[in-house]
């Protein structure tokens, strides 16, 4: 269970320190208490940690020294590992649309595993990247996540034996499968079908493969109710029991979220409260959609907030950022209900906060820059 206590630490560096807003406070000790979760609740999985959830170099270096693996999409990804120590064989290239000259570029680099999910990709990697291994990306449900992954990537699962054999024949190394069941995803049993439409492909396929990567998915605390992860480890070790009995498998997952939302803190400061319009109370922060609060799109991730008022009388407000673009409403459809004490310059702290945000904050969209990052060791 994750309480406010969770944010003491960053909460009493943002009271001490009182940095320059907007700032998001990592604390790295529930970043490594979050690994630590994850590996006692799914034992003998790899954990490919997905760097674009927050590429900090100081959580790079942290998951290193932990022992991690990561997910990687890009060529600046792959850097960012290595440069944090980690070793080129425990990188995966996992986006399965890259460039002939990043896949090359990866090569060198000695990264040796690589997704795909189309022939197209897999002539590019036979050329560029000769004799890696290679995992094919099936297409897996998104219902049951706040925010879902599944139309971009993933071929249909019974096109993927096919697609194996034929990496074969290009002189690669066919390893196994992956699919990914939507960021944020509330229901374990959403791993379930697509883990049986794996072994389904592993029976077909007459190659000898071995990993199953089961993706990201695991969520943080937001607002409203998340199964622990104790369920999902249950759920999908289960699943893989069940699909594939006495088989040795090598399982890996990428967690992206789960390991680094938890741990940050955003502090934020208010530009200015108005009941202007239609006597709603409007709250303008600094940060908005374009400097990290980016998964606010469709109200879909619900942050919880801290203010030095709570406890105090309540009342609904409009959460909004500072830049004039009107796309740039936080939460208007269903507003938050905030203490009527706040003002200009009062702060609003964004709890969990620590994924999917500075590593979506534009550079500096209507001159407001994106939040500087703290990390706590
Ligand atoms: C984004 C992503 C993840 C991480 O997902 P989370 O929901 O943050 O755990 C994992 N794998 C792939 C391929 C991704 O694109």
């Amino acid at each position: 269970m994750t309480t406010l206590q969770t944010f003491d630490r960053a909460r009493s560096y943002l009271a001490e320190q009182a940095p320059a807003t907007p700032v998001l406070v990592m604390d790295l000790k529930v970043v490594a208490e979050r690994h630590a979760e994850f590996s006692a609740n799914f034992p003998g999985v790899t954990c490919f940690y997905a760097v674009k959830a927050n590429p900090q170099p100081e959580i790079i270096s942290l998951l290193v020294r932990l022992g991690a693996s990561f997910d990687v999409a890009s060529t600046a990804e792959i850097d960012l590992c290595l440069a944090a120590g980690a070793r080129p064989e425990s990188l995966s290239y996992g986006n399965p649309a890259k460039k002939a000259r990043d896949i090359a570029y990866a090569y060198a680099r000695g990264v040796r595993l690589f997704v795909f999910d189309s022939p197209q990709e897999l002539a590019k990697l036979a050329e560029h990247a000769p004799g890696a291994q290679v995992f094919c990306r099936i297409a897996a449900a998104s219902a049951g996540a706040l925010w879902p992954l599944g139309r971009k990537f993933g071929c249909p699962p019974e096109h993927a034996a096919g697609l194996l054999r034929q990496a074969l024949g290009l002189g690669l190394e066919p390893v196994g499968i992956s699919f990914h069941v939507g960021s944020q995803q509330l229901d374990p049993s959403g791993w379930v079908v697509p883990i049986a439409a794996a072994a389904q492909v592993f029976a077909e396929a007459g190659l000898p493969l071995r990993l199953l990567n089961m993706g990201g998915g695991l969520p943080a605390r937001y607002q409203g109710e998340q199964p622990p992860m104790s369920a999902y480890g249950e759920t999908i070790l289960g699943a893989v029991a069940r699909s594939f009995p006495g088989a040795e498998l090598d399982l890996a997952m990428e967690p992206g979220r789960c390991l680094v939302a938890d741990a940050g803190v955003l502090r934020t400061e208010i530009v200015l409260v108005s009941a202007e319009r239609n006597q709603d109370r409007w709250i303008y922060l600094d940060i908005g959609r374009f400097g990290g609060l980016a998964e606010t799109e469709g109200e879909a991730i619900r942050y919880r907030v801290a203010t030095a008022f709570d406890g105090g009388p309540e009342g609904p407000a409009v959460l909004a950022g500072p830049t004039c673009d009107s796309a740039d409403i936080l939460f208007e459809r269903e507003p938050y209900t905030l203490p009527l004490a706040l003002s200009s310059g009062d702060h609003v702290d964004v709890l969990s906060a620590g994924a999917y945000t500075t590593s979506y904050a534009s550079i500096c969209f209507n001159g407001f820059t994106p939040p500087e990052v703290i990390c706590l060791d």
